[in-house]
């Protein structure tokens, strides 16, 4: 990949930690605060509970994007970047303008998150 787009994608990877840094942030502060006596107050048990884990969740998925940015950043240094981990063939730019962190070809995505609710069950 060509220096200026690979100085464009870490650029673009950088915003993304920086903004999720804040939300993981923010959700486990939010998450502390649910423990809070002051709950009760909200009335409805079940939709706290409900509520409590939408956020969790919210905040599982953002740690794991983030470990992927993280991890896309590497890359540049390593200069792997933009290749599939699964069979090594480049990722299309355009995959990799909407999700500069992908992991994955389009192709070995699908087979990936297919694997993924398998194990899931
Ligand atoms: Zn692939």
């Amino acid at each position: 990949m060509r220096k200026d787009r690979l100085t464009y994608f870490r650029k673009r990877l950088l915003e993304k930690e920086r903004q999720l840094v804040d939300e993981v942030g923010r959700t486990a502060h939010y998450g502390k605060d649910q423990d809070d006596d002051s709950i009760k107050d909200l009335g409805d048990q079940a939709n706290t509970a409900y509520t409590r884990e939408f956020f969790f969740e919210l905040g599982n998925g953002d740690r794991r994007v983030l470990r992927d940015v993280v991890s896309a950043l590497q890359k540049i240094d390593e200069g792997s970047f933009g290749a599939c981990e699964r069979c090594g063939e480049p990722i299309a730019e355009k995959r990799l303008e909407a999700l500069p962190f992908a992991r994955y070809c389009i192709d070995c995505q699908r087979v990936v998150e297919q694997e993924e609710r398998m194990a899931a069950g």
